[in-house]
């Protein structure tokens, strides 16, 4: 889509600042972030805050944060500036105030000192009457088609009677314009209220103050949500009221739960933070709300961007207009793409507070500067790598290399335990302790070579001595584990082990093996 020659490409985020930063806002941000990008322009962050009942305390700041977290970095907004502020629209009021004024100068606007109570018997009416509930335009003056005299609303405001000023939708037009998503859109005035513009609060509303400070900031597309569009028409009536060139627009398709109904709207299920709060990257969470929409081109099997990726890329004519479905398993997937493929050096920058803070809360017998050492995480990164789906689980799912098991997985105890495993577990220690080559290859050659003299399969021992030193039954390669983990410490784990897992079939002063597991 062309621009105007010379017109600069502005893209804004206008969020309500009423809480969390939900996905469908983050997918809005970026896609405005990108074209934006792509385009050379500016990516500008607006507050908007206008519904003074809906407002959070901190949500504004928040917001932002978020944003910045994910690599969505604004231009210009409250926190970073620019000409073209204030970016909160209640620090605006005297210009919404000033339009609205011009508005009932020329008529396109009026006075209007319906009660609620009015109001909602007037709605109750026409749907009795199965009539699209809309304001019955008892206020509207006589000069402009109604038949309230404008003497009546002289008095009314002399008198001090709260009111709202609502725009004077005309009868019978067409509204017709242009979506980069969805083509051409239209509407006919016939279905379009007259909207209030100015609440009795002294506030504008939503569509009067966005169409103004999307003017006045020189937004040269709006991008977002599909639920904003049928807004279109009072919008586009606005700006022709004013004699403004409308910004193109873009409406965004919804985002469904994958059978299909709305995304859910409860608090906590879609927040970014919470994301986030999971352990899901900023990355993978970018990556995710980037396809919510959008894809590079019919049988692109890609699926997995860096946001610098994304903004050469990204491409309004590629958003589709049928609804997207939210898959979460896709977010997972994606993060285990980037877990694969993140620097050693990223990983340890996340997971060496985690370690920190777990050896302050747990005792570890380890070797506590050993452990801490970026060498000694790069091991466990890479041999954990494939198996993690978060980050955090580098400590949590792999906690075995650095604190000794706390018990050993039941199942797996009586699955692999037979009469004789601990006493040739014994024999095999006593080597173990003698083993100067700690390496995996040469730890592999020496429980073979010791095995098969007594006429036992390697796995008679590998699964043992894993549970043994990591208390769970499945893991990486046992022999890279024992080498990362090293002798000492395998020794003693291993010692410790097999008197607190006694042989089945003997009696240990009454608990069979079976409930000999122990948990300390
Ligand atoms: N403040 C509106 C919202 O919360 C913005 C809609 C628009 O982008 O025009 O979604």
């Amino acid at each position: 889509m062309q621009t105007a020659p010379g017109q600069r490409v502005r893209a804004r985020f206008a969020p309500s600042p009423t809480g969390f930063l939900h996905v469908g806002g983050l997918r809005t941000a970026l896609y405005n972030y990108l074209y934006a990008k792509k385009m050379n322009g500016d990516f500008i962050v607006r507050i908007e805050d206008t519904d003074q009942a809906r407002k959070v305390e901190g949500a504004d700041k928040s917001l932002l944060e978020t944003l910045e977290m994910s690599g969505i970095v604004p231009d210009e907004s409250f926190m970073h500036g620019g000409n073209f502020g204030p970016y909160v629209q209640s620090e605006r009021l005297g210009i919404y105030k000033q339009y609205c004024q011009q508005l009932l100068e020329q008529k396109n606007a009026y006075y209007c000192f319906s009660t609620a109570e009015e109001l909602e018997e007037n709605r109750k009416l026409q749907m009795k009457q199965g009539l699209q509930p809309k304001y019955n335009r008892k206020w509207l003056p006589e000069e402009m088609g109604g038949t309230m005299p404008e003497s009546q609303s002289r008095k009314k405001l002399e008198e001090g009677v709260p009111y709202v000023v609502r725009m004077k939708v005309p009868d019978y037009v067409s509204i017709m314009f242009e979506d980069m998503v969805r083509g051409p859109v239209e509407f006919d005035s016939a279905t379009v209220d007259d909207q209030v513009l100015m609440k009795s609060d002294g506030f504008p509303t939503y569509h009067f103050a966005s169409v103004i400070d999307d003017h006045l900031m020189e937004i040269s597309h709006v991008i977002r949500g599909e639920e904003w569009l049928s807004s279109m028409p009072k919008h586009l009536l606005l700006y022709e009221f004013f004699g403004w060139e409308p910004p193109k627009v873009a409406h965004l398709p919804l985002l469904l739960n994958p059978d299909r109904s709305k995304l859910s709207k409860r608090q906590g299920d879609v927040a970014v933070e919470d994301f986030i709060g999971k352990g899901y990257s900023p990355e993978a969470i970018i990556n995710f709300v980037a396809l919510l929409g959008w894809n590079e081109g019919e049988g692109c099997e890609r699926e997995v961007y860096s946001l610098d990726e994304l903004k050469e890329r990204f491409s309004l004519q590629r958003v589709g207009k049928a609804g997207a479905v939210f898959n979460i398993e896709k977010l997972g997937w994606l993060e285990k793409q980037y877990i694969k493929a993140r620097s050693q050096k990223k990983i340890i920058g996340v997971i060496k507070p985690l370690l920190l803070a777990e050896l302050e809360k747990k005792s570890t017998d380890m070797d506590t500067a050993r452990i801490t050492r970026d060498e000694y995480l790069g091991q466990v990164i890479e041999l954990m790598r494939e198996r993690v789906s978060f980050e955090h689980e580098f400590i949590s799912f792999s906690s075995y290399f650095f604190f000794d098991p706390e018990g050993y997985e039941e199942k797996a105890v009586q699955k692999r335990w037979v009469a004789d495993t601990n006493e040739v577990l014994g024999e095999f220690i006593s080597v173990l302790e003698e083993t100067v080559d700690f390496s995996a290859n040469n730890l592999e050659t020496t429980l073979r070579s010791f095995v098969a003299p007594r006429g036992k399969k390697p796995a008679f021992l590998i699964h043992p001595v894993r549970i043994l030193i990591s208390g769970v039954g499945f893991g990486p390669s046992l022999y890279h584990m024992l080498e990362v983990i090293g002798r000492e410490t395998v020794v003693r784990r291993l010692k410790k082990g097999i008197e607190r897992v006694p042989a089945p079939g003997r009696s240990e002063g009454g608990i069979s093996a079976r409930r000999a597991v122990i948990r300390d």
